[in-house]
C-alpha cells in the first residue's frame, strides 16, 4: 500500500494563495510520488486547486458534503458536483464537523453511501475525547464510531478511515505511537468484522493530529498506519512534503 499524505487545509487560503502551493509542491514531487497526495480545500477554493493540479496525478477532495445530490439545502455542498468539479475523495465526519457543527452520526453514514455510490472516496474521521480517553471510554467511541459512520458502506467499493484524536487536533500535543498503534490495531480489527480480513487489509487507516515533519517517522514506521490526515502543517508547501519524505520511506 502506497503511504497517503492527506492535506486539510480547513478554512485557509483563498485561490491565488491555493495556486502559489500547488505550483511551489509540483515543482518538488516527483512525478510517481504524486499519488501519494490529497489535498483538501475549502468549498470556494476547490475550483482553483482543481485547475492548478490538471495533467498532476495530485488529488483533492472535499471537506465535508451534503448526502443528497441536489435539492433545497441552502448552503451545502453536492457530492454529484464535487465529482464534476474534479475531486476524487471527501472527508466525513471530521471532529470539527461533529463538534462545531454537531453533526449526527447517522447523517454520516449517508454521506459515505451517498459518496460511494458516486464513485468517490470517503475519508470517516473517528476520534475520541479527552474526556472519553481520561475515563477509558476511547475504544468504545471509536468503535461506535466506525459501526454508524459505516453503517452503509460498500467495502467493494474503496474507503479509507483517518483516526483523529479530538485532543491532538490543533493543539500541538501529538499522540503517542503506542496510542496511536493500539487505536489503529483497533480500528482493522472491527474493518475485519465488517469488511473481512482480506478486504479490511486493504483499507488505508490514517493518523490525524499534530503531525509535523518532526514527528511523523515515529507514527509513521507503525505498521496500520497506512498515511497520514495533516492540518496546521499541510499549510506550508515545504513542511507538507517533508512530512511525506519523513515518512514514505520507512
Ligand atoms: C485535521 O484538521 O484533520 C488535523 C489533523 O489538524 P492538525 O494537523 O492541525 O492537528
Amino acid at each position: 500500500m502506497i503511504f497517503r499524505v492527506f492535506g486539510n487545509w480547513k478554512m485557509h487560503k483563498n485561490p491565488q494563495e491555493a495556486r502559489d502551493f500547488v505550483r511551489r509542491l509540483r515543482a518538488d514531487i516527483r512525478p510517481e510520488e504524486e499519488n501519494s497526495f490529497c489535498l483538501f480545500p475549502p468549498a470556494l477554493t476547490a475550483f482553483a486547486v482543481n485547475e492548478a493540479l490538471l495533467s498532476s496525478k495530485i488529488s483533492w477532495g472535499g471537506q465535508n458534503c451534503y448526502f443528497e445530490n441536489a435539492g433545497a439545502f441552502t448552503g451545502e455542498n453536492s457530492p454529484q458536483v464535487l465529482k464534476e468539479m474534479g475531486a476524487g475523495y471527501c472527508l466525513v465526519g471530521h471532529s470539527e464537523r461533529r463538534q462545531v457543527f454537531f453533526e449526527p452520526e447517522d447523517v454520516m453514514a449517508k454521506k459515505v453511501k451517498a459518496l460511494q455510490d458516486l464513485g468517490l472516496s470517503p475519508v470517516l474521521c473517528v476520534g475520541e475525547t479527552l474526556d472519553n480517553r481520561k475515563w477509558g471510554r476511547t475504544a468504545e467511541v471509536i468503535l461506535r464510531q466506525l459501526k454508524s459512520g459505516l453503517a452503509l458502506a460498500d467495502f467493494s467499493k474503496e474507503i479509507l478511515v483517518a483516526y483523529e484524536p479530538v485532543w491532538a487536533i490543533g493543539t500541538g500535543e501529538v499522540a503517542h505511537p503506542e496510542q496511536v498503534a493500539e487505536v489503529h490495531d483497533q480500528i482493522r480489527k472491527v474493518l475485519e468484522e465488517l469488511a473481512g480480513a482480506a478486504r479490511a487489509s486493504e483499507i488505508p487507516l490514517l493518523y490525524g493530529g499534530s503531525v509535523k515533519a518532526s514527528n511523523a517517522s515515529g507514527l509513521a514506521v507503525l505498521k496500520e498506519v497506512n498515511g497520514f490526515l495533516v492540518g496546521g502543517a499541510s499549510l506550508n508547501p515545504e513542511e507538507f512534503l517533508n512530512i511525506y519524505r519523513q515518512s514514505a520511506s520507512l
